[in-house]
């Protein structure tokens, strides 16, 4: 029996030996004193890359979107996000929850929302009403099947925000996916956003981590809301050598899983009962609808998993597999192969 390949998320890596030759060498100091030379590295290092004034590397992602919420708002201060997005679905209602704001969502096209859906969502300056202050979008987008935003959607939103003094958000957790299938810079994309949050922890394969960036000002509350939010953190250098490592050796070679992510489409793309949503597949993550006909979500997994495959039932009849680090080209083309395979023979006869 061939080892499992594990397609349920790009969380699931392990550091590779280098990167953990890399984090048991790294200079530590206490961070929360400003005195983790690794640490202080890493965040010149992400500011430079996103071409902001700071940076602050956070536990989570969960918690790097959260710290930029409060940060840019006030209790009582509404957002201004798509319906599926992290933000809003995956993280516990933590602007209600820790930051007293609500959150207004738009239909998106797979993840993605055009100004025209937001140019009329302002509130007016009413005491009946919240006050709109912030907009956040995702990129690449996950529940939007990993689509990258286009550009040109992002600065026609960006302008409008700017011009009626909105703040704008990007939770860029696979902003990198985006760099590598674009070409264009982690900057560029950036460029739009007055804050931005990143992972280490998806597809650049580091155990732990997520960083913040924007102009100092910010990121000075900021700081002050990480520490609130639990998240200041010690000799903490450890973790920020792995994702320092990621950074030069991880980024470039998401092209091979967006090319293994192709591979996996293209087999789901052949088997009947199966569709991909949305058809084409920009990056690393492979988002598809079971037809009912075929079985549940559940069925498809269980199938699968006795073939030694594991995809992520995330609906009844919706499901995301994902290429990552510890997917080699070999294990996605047994993928393919295998759904052909495998489902054909669990599809009922028409
Ligand atoms: C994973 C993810 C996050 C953050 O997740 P954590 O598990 O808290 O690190 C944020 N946004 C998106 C789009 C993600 O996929």
């Amino acid at each position: 029996m061939n080892e499992m390949i594990d397609l349920r998320s790009d969380t699931l890596t392990r550091p590779t030996p280098g990167m953990r030759a890399a984090m048991a060498a790294a200079e530590v100091g206490d961070d929360v004193f400003n005195e983790d030379p690794t640490v202080n590295r890493l965040q010149e290092r992400v500011a430079a890359l996103l071409g902001k004034e700071a940076a602050m590397f956070v536990p989570s992602g969960t918690m790097s979107n959260q710290i930029c919420v409060r940060a840019h708002t006030q209790p009582g201060d509404e957002l201004l996000c798509e319906a599926t997005c992290h933000i809003y679905q995956y993280e516990q209602g933590g602007a209600a929850v820790l930051s007293g704001v609500t959150c207004r969502t738009l239909e998106g096209d797979y993840g993605i929302i055009d100004l025209s859906q937001l140019d009329d969502k302002i509130r007016p300056c009413n005491e009946h009403l919240v006050r709109t202050r912030l907009v956040c979008l995702e990129n690449t987008h996950n529940r939007g099947g990993g689509r990258i935003y286009p550009m040109e959607k992002i600065e026609a939103i960006s302008s409008w925000a700017r011009q009626n003094g909105l703040a704008m958000h990007l939770d860029g957790a696979r902003l990198w996916n985006a760099v590598v299938a674009s070409g264009v810079p982690a900057s560029e994309w950036a460029r739009h956003f007055d804050s931005v949050s990143v992972c280490f922890s998806k597809g650049l394969g580091a155990p732990v981590g997520s960083a913040l960036a924007g102009p100092k000002e910010f990121m000075a509350r900021a700081r002050r809301i990480r520490k609130l939010f639990g998240g200041g953190m010690r000799q903490v250098g450890i973790l920020a050598a792995a994702a320092l490592y990621a950074l030069d050796n991880h980024i470039e070679r998401m092209a091979d899983d967006h090319a293994n992510a192709r591979v996996i489409a293209q087999g789901i793309a052949d088997t009947p009962g199966l569709r991909l949503t949305p058809p084409e597949v920009e990056t690393n993550l492979v988002w598809f609808e079971v037809d009912p006909e075929l079985g549940t979500s559940q069925d498809v997994a269980a199938t699968l998993k006795q073939r030694g495959i594991r995809i992520h039932p995330a609906g009844k009849h919706v499901m995301r597999a994902v290429a990552h680090l510890d997917v080699s080209a070999a294990q996605a083309e047994r993928t393919a192969e295998t759904i052909r395979q495998s489902l054909r023979q669990m599809a009922p006869a028409r």
